[in-house]
């Protein structure tokens, strides 16, 4: 069966890349956790896939809360060197409005 013959010494495989699917032998697989590689590449490109993939997910909620976050305190510290520093008076009245 020429699917099951190791892409890289052509021996008997019994193993399978997880990245490109290539029929790899017990003795060339490239392990890396739980799954099973036919070339240090290969494995490399999964888990860069797989960091990409994640990072996404969490990265933009991450994002968001940050940019909130850093929102707020700019937002309060320009309201606070308005009103405090420079006078202006809608800053004024607003840090009023919120008991400041
Ligand atoms: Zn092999
Ligand atoms: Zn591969």
């Amino acid at each position: 069966m020429a699917s099951n013959i190791c892409v890289s010494c052509h021996a008997p495989a019994n193993e399978r890349c997880h990245t490109c699917h290539k029929p790899v032998c017990g003795k060339c697989v490239v392990p890396v956790g739980s799954n099973t590689f036919c070339t240090k590449a290969c494995a490399e490109n999964y888990a860069k896939f797989n960091a990409r993939y994640k990072g996404e997910g969490s990265g933009f909620v991450g994002k968001l809360v940050k940019l909130a976050v850093v929102l707020a305190i700019l937002g309060g510290v320009a309201l606070f060197v308005g009103a405090k520093v420079l006078k202006i008076g809608f800053c004024v009245e607003l840090l009023k409005k919120i008991g400041m």
